[in-house]
């Protein structure tokens, strides 16, 4: 099918871009890697009388270095620029770990990181790493900036705090200091297609060896990624024994009430995410611990 009709801007700045957005409120849609949006269109799922497109607007592509080891991307960044990005690699292995994941290399060639960031698809490898990584998500507007916690970002299902006449225009992924480990793993049914679960884990340790810090995020499990708060208790003071990842697991299994569709079922997610958690928090003790990279 094609799209329903609309008017069809694009514009060279971002100021251009968010004037458009103020004038056209609601009716209109930004289009970036148009990976999701396109199809969307074409079935008429979506049907939005403007279509404001930021692919000219070269300052909201940039991956740049930030103080404390973190690093800024713009969001026309591409999928692809991110994966072959030496600095990502240095500051940010988890996130060239999660890329290639996403979908194949011909949609991460033109798909956006603000483009997964804004489409918000709770099963979506972006919006859950962004809340791993205590990510601020910095949405503009003609009227001025704001930077949202990635925690508070992601409201439901392809819904976030947005607001009518907003964009993402930049990520900012704080450096974390020294001690840290990461651990992603996630489980579809061919490489390329969207998780049915999937865990992002962080752990600090501290000079005995033993957790005092971390961050346990599902993601394909409901409307938003879910941090495990109750699990990463459960993690506190633990050297990364077998025994007790187990207990995490459970306790991340044990919080989950996820749906059931076509691709597997809540009692499956459930169970498999509280292993996709177990698995993960071994790469991340052992990275913490100095014996990966
Ligand atoms: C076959 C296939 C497989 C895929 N597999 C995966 C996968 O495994 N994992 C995964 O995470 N993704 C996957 N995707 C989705 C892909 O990553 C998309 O690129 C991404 O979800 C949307 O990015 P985009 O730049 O293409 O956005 P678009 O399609 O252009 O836009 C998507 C939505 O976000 C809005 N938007 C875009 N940019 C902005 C912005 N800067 N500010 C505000 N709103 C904005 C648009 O208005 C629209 O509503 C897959 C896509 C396809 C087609």
């Amino acid at each position: 099918m094609k799209p329903a009709r609309f008017d069809y801007y694009a514009p060279q700045s971002t100021d251009e871009a968010l004037s458009l957005l103020s004038q056209h409120g609601d009716d209109a849609k930004v289009l970036a890697g148009g990976q999701s949006l396109m199809p969307l269109m074409a079935m008429r799922l979506a049907r939005p009388p403007v279509v404001v497109d930021i692919n000219r607007i070269s300052a909201l592509e940039h991956i740049t270095s930030a103080d404390g080891g973190g690093i800024n991307i713009g969001a026309l960044t591409r999928q692809r620029s991110v994966e072959l990005s030496d600095v990502v690699a240095q500051r940010f292995p988890m996130l060239s770990a999660m890329v290639p994941h996403i979908g194949h290399f011909q949609i991460r060639n033109r798909g956006t990181v603000g483009g997964s960031i804004a489409h918000a698809d709770p099963s979506a490898e972006w919006p859950a790493f962004a809340m791993a990584s205590d990510a601020q998500i910095v949405l503009s507007s003609s009227t001025g900036s704001r930077e949202v916690d990635a925690g508070d970002f992601f409201v439901t299902y392809f819904t976030t705090a947005a607001e009518t006449g907003e964009m993402v225009t930049e990520v900012r992924l704080p450096g974390s200091g020294a001690g840290w480990g990461w651990g992603f793993e996630e489980v579809c049914r061919r490489h390329g297609d969207f998780a049915m679960t999937g865990a992002f884990t962080r752990v600090h340790l501290d000079n005995n060896g033993a957790c005092d810090d971390s961050r346990i995020v599902i993601f394909g499990v409901g409307g938003t990624p879910v941090r495990i708060e109750s699990a990463e208790s459960v993690l506190r003071g633990s050297n990364g024994e077998m025994q007790s990842l187990e207990q995490v697991a459970a306790a991340v299994s044990e919080a989950l009430d996820p749906d059931s569709d076509i691709h597997a079922s809540a009692l499956y997610r459930k169970e498999v995410s509280g292993v996709m958690a177990r698995r993960a928090l071994v790469g991340a003790f052992r990275r913490a611990r100095g014996e990966e990279n």
